[in-house]
């Protein structure tokens, strides 16, 4: 791994997270060499990579290895005092059943209300309010993304300029609609999700579909009559809603491709006007949707950027905002941590149902929660998905899960929710979006490059070197905690403060800066026919 610049602490620093932990992790930039004396005078029996464990006592072989407290594995063979613990010397423990788990046995004391913040947002008629002011255009097919595309450039090019409060343009393009088991009961997760990235509060509830003709997935069925709540309001009547605004490219008539172009970009203009009329407004930080993931972890994930994470979850709970934490695969080892945190046993029932759904969705395909980590995962010293699950969960701070969401569906209510999703970043931040987030924060100890088109994505890195490294890609530095320069509150409230300027359109992402935009990513469990 390079490392330019980097300094290489001339204490050796390890970081232990459980007063019962048997092992303790490498915090150095570059690891550290065999032979090293630790701060306790343990003496390094191999050279350990920065990240990864070493074994703070004799190990025999059989006995649990424990970190966060709990078993992520047990010894194979022998370890010595002061050797690397890898993965190989690991035996993953079984998964945990879903029977017999605490039920919303933690009652904390309630936290203390957080007021007086607030932001600059775009209210919509739902009373849900946007952090940025884009037109999106529905696709109900992949056929028509290109052509989509081609009538974005130009609206982009040539009508965007004079709607200067308009953000930006943003074509939903996705892979569904056609060759698709469309009455499969799993249908409904990529369906909703679609119908409710539409209704982002991004978005101002200005829908505009472009369809082929010939599709499964036919307007009517994406958006029925009702589901979009600025159109009803439009028309003053519950009863009468305005027709779908709808661009057909098999229309009669339609006669050449700039028929169909011309005739996107004549809807869209109507809807950046709408749009452009808008302005921000002081609103609480209560109308923040927050949407927290993590991708391309490392053993740092869980000891800095994810704890800060944690802590700024507590903030937005306590300031009356909207939370979601996701990635299944990612948080089912803890699953006995988060039924006990339940508000109330039915939200305990609904995320045992979620997991359940999730450990036989894996099953039929022939894989289980082990095939999550990457090798980038284990390059960066963790183990497995125990180990991997310990770090991640640890986003979701500590206020009662007050929610549960199944795939794709919208949330309606404030306080700390469960979004069930699988923890691919991309289906994760999709289903994130159908959620209703406004704002997305996205831990990173390897490093990418994520962001998304439709909102601003905060990146926080887990390390120092990744900081200093990609320093026009990382929005926060969280390993400014593993070296005891900054604590996890710091950092949590440098987060929370930088989410405030963010949502209100004072601060770009560096993902926005670069328009670095990934794909919208369907999770679609359904057949394909
Ligand atoms: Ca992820």
């Amino acid at each position: 791994m390079p490392t330019p610049a980097a300094t290489t602490a001339s204490q050796p620093i390890i970081i232990r997270m459980h007063e019962r932990d048997n092992v303790a992790i490498v915090a150095n930039d570059g690891g550290l060499p065999s032979g090293t004396q630790l701060p306790d005078g343990l003496v390094l029996v191999n050279a350990v990579p920065q990240g990864h464990k070493v074994a703070l006592v004799d190990l025999k072989a059989a006995t649990p290895v424990l970190r966060y407290g709990i078993p992520i594995g047990y010894a194979l063979k022998d370890i010595p005092a002061g050797s690397w613990v890898h993965e190989r010397l690991l035996d993953m423990p079984s998964a945990r059943s879903l029977d017999n788990l605490p039920i919303a046995t933690v009652k904390p004391a309630p936290m203390p209300a957080l007021e007086g913040y607030t932001f600059e947002g775009f209210r919509n008629a739902d009373g849900s309010v946007g952090t940025r002011n884009i037109l999106a255009i529905t696709q109900t097919v992949q056929c028509v993304a290109g052509v989509t595309d081609f009538a974005v450039q130009r609206i982009k090019a040539e009508l965007l300029p004079r709607f200067p409060n308009v953000d930006d343009v943003v074509a939903l393009e996705h892979g569904y609609g056609c060759g698709v088991a469309i009455d499969a009961p799993d249908a409904i997760i990529p369906i909703r999700t679609l119908r409710n990235i539409s209704l982002n509060p991004n978005f101002g509830g200005e829908v505009m579909v472009v369809s082929l003709g010939c599709e499964k997935l036919q307007p009517e069925r994406l958006l029925p009559p009702g589901s979009i709540p600025l159109i009803d309001v439009r028309n003053g009547t519950d009863n009468a809603p305005a027709p779908l605004d709808v661009v057909c490219l098999q229309d009669d008539a339609h006669v050449g491709f700039m028929s169909m172009v011309e005739s996107i970009m004549r809807q869209a203009e109507q809807h950046l006007q709408r749009l452009n009329a808008r302005r921000r407004e002081t609103v609480p930080a209560s109308e923040l949707v927050v949407g927290v993931q993590c991708g391309g972890s490392d053993a740092f994930s869980g000891v800095t950027a994810n704890p800060a994470v944690g802590f700024c979850t507590d903030l937005l709970v306590r300031a009356g905002a909207s939370v979601m934490f996701s990635e299944t695969t990612e948080v089912r080892d803890g699953i006995d941590q988060l039924t006990s945190r339940a508000t109330t046993p039915e939200v305990a029932q609904a995320m045992i149902r979620e997991m359940a759904w999730y450990d036989a969705y894996l099953q039929r395909g022939g894989a289980d929660r082990s095939a999550n980590t990457t090798p980038g995962n284990k390059k960066g010293g963790l183990s497995n998905i125990v180990e991997k699950a310990m770090g991640s969960i640890v986003k979701s701070g500590s206020a009662p899960i007050a929610n549960v969401l199944s795939p794709g569906e919208k949330l309606k209510a404030k306080g700390l929710t469960y979004a069930a999703t699988p923890a691919s970043d991309f289906i994760c931040g999709t289903l994130q979006l159908a959620g209703g987030m406004n704002l997305h924060v996205f831990t990173t100890g390897r490093g990418t490059p994520y962001g998304l088109a439709a909102v601003p994505v905060i990146k926080v890195a887990t390390r120092t070197d990744l900081a200093r490294r990609w320093h026009d890609l990382m929005d926060i530095n969280a390993g400014t905690i593993a070296t005891g320069e900054k604590t996890i509150e710091n950092v949590g409230w440098e987060l929370f403060e930088m989410m405030l300027e963010v949502a209100s359109g004072r601060k770009k992402t560096w993902a926005e800066h670069w328009k670095l935009h990934n794909a919208l990513v369907l999770f679609n469990p359904a057949p394909i026919t």
